[in-house]
């Protein structure tokens, strides 16, 4: 396959932006390379500048689980921007999101939107500080929340492709109130709490994670580390940008039958546009401003494209929850191909998969945490990556990456998909 516009825009986009791109890791650093600069999308496929078409597996990492330029969005935010794209000042849409977000989550009263998955993380974690009147929070090494500095001790996703776990930047002051626990390691939690009895005002956690390669907590571990927060009186935050309306309507919490206490969304609640969001009871929602002293804003929070998209991507995955079972089985047939193919080849690999997340790791044992994840090889995965690329499939390029299938893959792209990793010798 032929990338020769693809790195001359790229040498060219050097010149005036930090690595050329505007989030690292689309930069390909983690399986070496060129980006590929995208033109256009429609459904499952890419378009790239150099007239290539690809099948894709990130879907803009998660929004696009309908596929791209998904027409009902499509028209939805066209119709809006017509009528002024944004007030700074209260629109109907976004209490009819608000209304529609709320009916599909388990267990929350209301909803502020702001603009991304940082924004959200960084907002629910200054509630839950400010509802529980202690500053301490506990995150798990390998989950991401999103780049503000409470969470960027440990980072899944492209802090760790960097091998910059704790970024420069970060004062001693803001890292020390973050305590770092193991996923999927219960005492490790537990230690935690002990050790700073009556300061801890959360634990956040990705519900299945996704920063790492694809994780899935064990019952044991998820359900107690429910209990054990209650215990305490620590706040749950299920941190659901990538799961949230990916796993069902109702998410992780609804996958798992476990209640958290406060929600953050991003991803598929925008529909493609920047949207993130956090949810809770009306009793822990009440403590944010106007109502109560938790400050939060933003100029173009809940700004009507925004919303539109939002509102229409919602509709659809309300009226049609039979694409959660679409997709699930999609990504099922894709494992099981995979898997297929890997075995015969006699590499070392793990595939992991919850739902229509999934990930390929070339490790022998289990892969269950940070630790685990990060011995997978990355010779073999670059080869892996690039084998499949040249034949027309874009996978995340980094290992601590999800898979994000869209219900526009069709079976004979996912055949096609298969058929590629069988061509590759890795
Ligand atoms: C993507 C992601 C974020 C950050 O969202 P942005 O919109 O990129 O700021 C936070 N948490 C999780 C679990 C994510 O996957």
């Amino acid at each position: 396959m032929i990338y020769k516009r693809s790195s001359a825009l790229f040498a060219e986009a050097q010149k005036y932006i930090p690595g050329g791109v505007n989030s690292p890791v689309r930069a390909f650093k983690a399986v070496g390379g060129d980006p590929i600069f995208v033109k256009e999308a429609k459904g499952a496929y890419l378009y790239d500048e150099d007239g290539n078409r690809l099948i894709d597996y990130i879907a803009s990492w998660g929004p696009l689980i309908l596929g791209h330029a998904y027409g009902p969005v499509i028209e939805a935010v066209i119709d809006k921007a017509k009528k002024g794209t944004s007030f700074g000042m209260p629109t109907q849409i976004e209490t009819e999101l608000a209304r529609l977000a709320v009916s599909m989550v388990p267990n929350i009263d209301k909803i502020r939107f702001v603009n991304s998955g940082t924004e959200a993380c960084m907002s629910a974690i200054r509630l839950a500080r400010g509802y529980t009147k202690r500053d301490k929070i506990i995150k798990f090494a390998g989950c991401y929340h999103g780049h503000s500095d409470s969470f960027l001790i440990q980072a899944g996703s492209g802090a760790v492709t960097f091998g910059s776990p704790n970024s420069p930047g970060v004062t001693q002051g803001t890292a020390k109130d973050t305590l770092l626990a193991k996923y999927n390691d219960l005492e490790s939690v537990r230690e935690l709490i002990r050790a700073n009895q009556g300061e801890i005002a959360a634990v956040i956690i990705e519900p299945i994670a996704g920063n790492m390669g694809c994780i899935v907590p064990s019952e044991d571990f998820i359900k107690g580390l429910r209990k054990l927060c209650t215990e305490e009186g620590v706040l749950l935050i299920f941190d659901e940008v990538m799961t949230g309306f990916r796993l069902g309507r109702g998410g992780a919490q609804e996958a798992l039958g476990i209640d958290a206490d406060i929600l953050c969304f991003g991803k598929v609640i925008g529909g493609g546009l920047p949207v993130g969001a956090f949810a809770a009871r009306a009793e822990i929602m009440s403590y944010l401003a106007p109502e109560g002293p938790v400050y939060q804003a933003g100029t173009l929070s809940g700004n009507p494209l925004a919303m539109a998209a939002g509102l229409a991507m919602l509709t659809e995955l309300n009226n049609r929850p039979e694409v959660f079972k679409s997709l699930e089985d999609k990504t099922a047939y894709l494992h099981e191909g995979f898997d297929k193919v890997l075995k015969d080849k006699g590499v070392p690999y793990r595939i992991n998969r919850y739902g229509s997340m999934m990930s390929v790791h070339f490790t022998e044992g289990p892969v269950v945490d940070f630790e685990t994840s990060a011995k997978g090889n990355n010779e073999t995965f670059k080869k892996f990556f690039h084998g499949m690329l040249d034949q027309g499939v874009y996978l995340p390029p980094s290992a601590f990456e999800s898979y994000f299938l869209n219900d526009a893959l069709s079976y004979s792209d996912l055949d096609a998909t298969i058929e590629a990793l069988d061509k590759i010798d890795l």
